[in-house]
């Protein structure tokens, strides 16, 4: 029993033996092939892996985005063993927001390198922009795919390049060499695709960074003003190319110095401005001048803000020192413009009563029968009023907005004349002058005798500066010309200068520092109102060596201006004596009285109209040789002269107008009309010369 259950056991185990060595030889094969398929399996992965760390090597070496472009559309091309694959890329936001643009193509697809695709194009490229993954169109019937325009491919896959949420574009491939792509080729396009997107989606970060930072570096030198970036110790971190200027460095060399000593020196409100700012407080700007650099600055600043302990603040630095230098001259015009109306109406009223006192003292004095004592008396009396005249001339000059004569000038003869003038009074108090006059000065256009009155107002005032002096300190005063764009006078002098507090004041009216009787405080702001009114700038500066320096510049007259226009000033020779006939219109009884005194004593007769329009009617009754016609006077509400040319053209050159009024409008009119005029307060002298040329002028005409 035993025997044949062993012999069956071993028959069974024989029996068995073929056929699971059939089963294991089979398993065997089996095994060996899925070995081989593991091995082959984990040969390409591995190759993928290597070739992936290939791409994502080359692509971390650069953040340039065509690069980039380049060498994943190679990459895909060598991966999936296609004839032919793009990057196309969504447009960053500037120019065509949703249009596509080929930033890379090779093989059968290079033709398409630099074309766009607009978003609506039906092709595969435009169309995987919106998709989540890939698409694969496969042909198995042959049909081609378009990939976009007119542009197809038999098989083709595309992938949207998405990083941090965002489609940067799109890679596609076309006509793998097997025909169709294998699914793990597929799955490798993903893979790379992933990695692609977030090296572009980078790259075209750093290069919106690159360029926002071109942007604002350009604009940061482009400004006009200063501006710098100060960190906590208030060095100087960025700087721009304005505030370079203003510090005459190199960007540089200012960069890493010290913003308040490079600017201002030593400046505690500047320190001050920049601590405030750095608590994110909004600082009131400071506005204040560097001696170092000799101009006026505006410094505003703010907290650049940031996670970082330290806050870097950015400062504005502004040269306002020429828009200081505007407010200050238009302070002191609109200053000048209201003292110089009160003034000229002031002047107005004294002009008649100075006129007839001088002139009928002047009458008096030629009187025989007078004895010495009243003689005396009469002489102060014509003096004093001569005097007051003069003030009042002066006090009109200041308030008159434009020159009295537009003639051709030449300062190197106006500052020679004035010296001259000057020149016992200079040698008594033992005062050099020195003079630098330029060679080639052009002349300028305007009123000589206002000219000369602002040299001497100048001279006279270094004069008085310099005989302060102590012994020791020469006495000098330096004038010199030369010509640039302008012509420019420069009057220096070795006093003790100006002080801080008197230079805000130097050109308001009625300022001086001058004992009592010594100084009216008039000399500067009528010369700053000539100057002015001439087109011209006066301004004072202070020499490191000391004293005072006050700087003129006036336009050069243009060749031929005011050749024409010359008043002429020379004597005329007085015809022989003849009885003139001579109308009078005036309402001033202290004028009239002294008009007909004066030409009656000539022999001559003098009417007097009541009003102007009687003027007018008495000038055509009878032919006067002379009308002798205050400028305030009207008719037919115009000047009364202008009714009177008007009226009748023919008396134009023999009137003679009478005017106290300085205002250019006045004299437009007059010069228009072609009228001669005498100044009020006249004197004597001047009314008959005048009078002497209209009727010269008459017998010359007739
Ligand atoms: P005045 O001479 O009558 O005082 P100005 O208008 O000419 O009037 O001058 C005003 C003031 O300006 C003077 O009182 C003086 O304080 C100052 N000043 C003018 N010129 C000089 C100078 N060359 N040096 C120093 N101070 C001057």
């Amino acid at each position: 029993m035993t025997s044949f259950v062993l012999g069956a056991v071993a028959a069974l185990a024989l029996g068995g033996l073929g056929w699971s060595a059939v089963t294991l030889r089979r398993r065997l094969v089996h095994s060996e092939r899925e070995r081989r398929r593991v091995a082959d399996e984990l040969n390409r992965r591995l190759s993928e892996l290597f070739s992936l760390q290939e791409l994502s090597y080359v692509l971390s070496e650069s953040l340039e985005l065509e690069r980039i472009v380049e060498q994943v559309v190679r990459y895909a091309m060598r991966f999936l063993d296609a004839r032919g694959a793009l990057v196309a890329l969504a447009s960053d936001g500037h120019g065509d927001a949703r249009g596509l643009l080929i930033a890379g193509a090779a093989g059968t697809l290079a033709g398409l390198q630099g074309q766009t695709v607009p978003a609506e194009d039906p092709g595969v490229v435009a169309r995987s922009l919106g998709r989540e993954r890939l698409e694969l169109v496969q042909s198995a019937d042959g049909a081609p795919t378009r990939l976009l325009g007119a542009v197809e491919a038999a098989s083709a896959a595309a992938v949207p390049l998405r990083a941090h949420g965002v489609v940067v574009g799109t890679l596609v491939v076309a006509e793998p060499r097997a025909g169709v792509f294998p699914a793990e080729d597929v799955r490798l396009l993903s893979t790379v695709a992933t990695h692609a997107a977030i090296v572009l989606a980078n790259a075209r970060f750093f290069n919106q960074v690159r360029r926002a930072k071109e942007q604002w570096e350009t604009a940061f030198d482009a400004l006009s003003e200063g501006i710098a970036v100060v960190d906590d110790e208030g060095r100087m971190r960025r700087a721009n190319r304005a505030l370079a200027l203003l510090l005459g460095a190199p960007v540089a060399e200012v960069v890493g110095q010290d913003l308040g000593a490079a600017l201002l020196g030593d400046s505690p409100a500047l320190g001050e401005l920049l601590a405030a700012a750095r608590r994110g407080q909004r600082p009131v700007p400071l506005v204040v001048r560097s001696e170092r650099l000799r101009r006026v600055v505006r410094v505003t600043g703010a907290r650049i803000p940031s996670a970082a302990a330290e806050h870097g603040v950015v400062v504005l630095i502004e040269d306002v020192t020429d828009q200081q230098a505007m407010e200050t001259q238009l302070i002191q015009s609109e200053k000048l413009a209201a003292v110089g109306q009160l003034v000229s109406g002031v002047a107005h009223e004294l002009n008649n009563p100075l006129t007839s006192i001088a002139g009928l003292s002047e009458v008096l004095l030629e009187q025989k029968e007078l004895g010495t004592k009243d003689r005396g008396h009469l002489r102060v009396i014509h003096e004093q009023a001569e005097r007051a005249g003069r003030i009042v001339r002066n006090l009109l000059t200041f308030a008159r907005q434009g020159p009295a004569e537009r003639a051709r000038v030449d300062l190197n003869d106006v500052i020679q004349r004035t010296v001259l003038l000057m020149r016992y009074d200079l040698t008594l108090r033992d005062i050099a002058i020195e003079k630098s006059l330029g060679q080639e000065i052009p002349a300028v256009l305007g009123d000589r005798h206002a000219l000369q009155q602002v040299m001497l107002n100048l001279l006279t005032n270094a004069a008085h500066a310099v005989s302060q002096n102590p012994p020791e300190r020469p006495r000098v005063i330096r004038v010199a010309t030369s010509f640039d764009d302008r012509v420019r006078v420069r009057v220096a002098d070795s006093g003790p200068g100006i002080a801080d507090d008197v230079v805000p004041h130097l050109f308001t009216p009625f300022f001086t520092t001058k004992e009592p009787g010594h100084g009216t405080g008039l000399g500067l702001s009528i010369s700053y109102s000539i100057i002015e009114s001439h087109g011209g700038h006066i301004t004072v500066e202070r020499p490191s060596e000391g004293g005072a320096l006050f700087v003129i510049d006036l336009p050069a007259a243009s060749a031929g201006a005011g050749a024409g226009e010359l008043i002429t000033s020379t004597p005329v020779p007085l015809p022989p004596p003849i009885k003139r006939s001579i109308l009078l219109v005036d309402d001033d009884p202290g004028v009239r009285r002294m008009v007909k005194a004066l030409f009656g004593r000539e022999g001559h007769s003098v009417d007097v109209a009541r009003n102007p329009q009687q003027a007018i009617d008495m000038a055509r009754a009878r032919g006067y040789d002379l009308i002798l016609a205050d400028i305030q006077a009207s008719a037919r509400g115009k000047l009364f002269v202008e009714a009177l040319v008007e009226a009748q053209p023919a008396l134009r050159d023999r009137t003679l107008v009478a005017t106290g009024d300085v205002r250019p409008a006045t004299e437009e009119t007059l010069a228009r009309l072609g009228l001669r005029y005498v100044r009020k307060p006249f004197n004597l002298r001047d009314l008959l010369d005048e009078a002497a040329r209209v009727w010269a002028g008459a017998a010359t005409l007739s």
